[in-house]
């Protein structure tokens, strides 16, 4: 993953990095720039499901993305749940 400094916009270096929770990690950073030299604190965190875990953590809960096909999925149930009115199917008989 490249990084830009916030303040120069030239490649930066990750120095060092460290667990921050179950779903993020903090780093420092520093810009390849010596005429600027900014330091900072960065943090990456997992915020999106794409394709659920084959192996999941119960004590992590990272949200469905939008996008994903999985979400399709779970979005048209919520809409049948949603009616107010029973499909035609089961109107006729
Ligand atoms: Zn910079």
């Amino acid at each position: 993953m490249r990084l830009k400094c916030p303040h120069c916009g030239s490649d930066a270096t990750i120095r060092s990095s460290r667990t921050f929770s179950e779903i993020t990690r903090e780093a420092s950073v520093q810009c390849n720039n010596i005429e600027c030299a900014h330091t900072w604190v960065a943090q990456i965190s997992a915020v999106r499901t794409i394709a659920p875990s084959m192996t999941p953590n119960p004590k992590v809960y990272i949200p469905v993305s939008p996008r994903s096909p999985v979400a399709n999925k779970a979005g048209s149930a919520q809409l049948e749940l949603g009616m107010d009115h029973p499909p035609p199917r089961l109107a006729t008989g």
